[in-house]
């Protein structure tokens, strides 16, 4: 008897005290599909620029070139390199011997967005086909608590994220491809992008342009407040695919001018202002090898399992570039995410997930929680 009196005294203390500390009360994620860790630690890389992977190349040295790594990458990604490397953390950068990768076997989309938020490294979600999601993902279980219920949105350039999301059965707001913006009471701005997304270039096929996406979910977060934001970027896949280094590297540098604005509006909105952390990810690296594997990525192309993560936020250290010679995996993230919310995942889920990076978050707000 007294060993469960006990326990209940553990879980009730434990839920109280977390509460009590943790700032984070949102959660915004953006996730820049296949951008490598090679890129965001080293920006543009000379191999590529000099292949036939890249035409105007005096452009793209113009723009992106400079002697050093760190010059470079800054001329890439001014936000992640000016704000989330002062106040924030970034792991994956191997040549600082911090590794950060996916702990799935097939190094593409749909595993890899399972992975980052589900928890768990599926072996049935093994292609990119838009099936129903058999897993349950953070931001269902999140959907469903006090305060969060229909404050989870997700705005996505790929067309198949209603099914990642399980959207039959989670009823999660995904909105992805060219699907309007569908709710009761839009605004004008909604309702101009509406019509705006129909008339903007198609040249993706049924996949968003990124810039409709980010327009979509920046007004959503004005407009509707939600606790939880997740943008899912596409385009720097899709250049590499098409063999388009020049292009692959300005929707890089793009995506980090959203994550900028994102982070402006955020810190003058008293809704978010010191209250929100942002996660940056991706869903798989690309080949590094050879001019060649850049373009690729999935299990046998070497070294795409390699990927990167950013958080910035009121409660993670400031520690820049993480240096100790760890790894973190994706499928950490959405445990991750639930604890900077004060919440247990794991606990609750259906099926595993495994343990949050703890070092997201100050010591002392970790350890109160457990
Ligand atoms: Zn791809």
């Amino acid at each position: 008897m007294k060993k469960y009196s006990i326990l209940f005294f553990f879980l009730i203390f434990n839920s109280f005290v977390f509460a009590q500390n943790h700032k984070t009360q949102n959660i915004i994620v953006v996730t820049l599909d296949g951008f490598r860790w090679q890129e965001m630690y080293r920006g543009a890389d000379s191999t590529l620029i000099n292949s036939k992977y890249t035409d105007t190349k005096a452009d793209v040295r113009k723009k992106f070139w400079a002697e050093t790594p760190t010059e470079r990458r800054k001329l890439l990604m001014p936000f992640i390199w000016s704000t989330v490397a002062a106040n924030g953390q970034l792991y994956g950068d191997r040549d600082n011997g911090n590794c950060d990768e996916v702990a799935n076997v097939y190094h593409f989309s749909y595993p890899g967005y399972n992975e980052i938020f589900t928890g768990f490294p599926d072996t049935r979600v093994n292609s990119n086909n838009p099936v129903a999601n058999p897993n349950t993902s953070v931001f269902e279980f999140l959907n469903k608590q006090k305060g969060f219920e229909n404050k989870v949105a997700v705005f996505a350039s790929w067309e198949a994220f209603p099914a990642i999301f399980n959207v039959g059965r989670s009823g999660l707001n995904v909105n992805a491809g060219y699907t309007d913006f569908a709710e009761n009471h839009i605004d004008d701005r909604l309702k101009f992008l509406n019509e705006l997304q129909h008339k903007a270039p198609h040249y993706l096929g049924d996949t968003r342009i990124d810039f409709m996406t980010f327009e979509f979910g920046k007004e959503y977060l004005k407009e509707y407040k939600p606790r939880v934001l997740y943008l899912a970027f596409d385009e720097t896949d899709d250049m590499a695919h098409a063999g388009n280094y020049k292009m692959y590297l300005n929707q890089a540098h793009q995506e980090d001018a959203y994550l900028q604005e994102l982070w402006q509006y955020i810190q003058t909105d008293p809704a978010y202002k010191n209250k929100t952390t942002l996660i940056i990810t991706c869903d798989h690296g690309r080949g590094d090898l050879s001019p060649d594997a850049w373009r690729s990525h999935g299990s046998i192309i070497k070294n795409s399992e390699q990927t990167w993560l950013a958080v910035i936020g009121p409660d993670t250290p400031a520690d820049g570039i993480i240096q100790t010679q760890t790894t973190t995996y994706h499928k950490q993230l959405a445990q991750t995410i639930a604890m900077l919310l004060g919440f247990d995942f794991k606990k609750n889920a259906n099926h595993e997930v495994a343990d949050a990076i703890e070092s997201t978050m100050i010591k002392e707000l970790v350890s109160l929680g457990k």
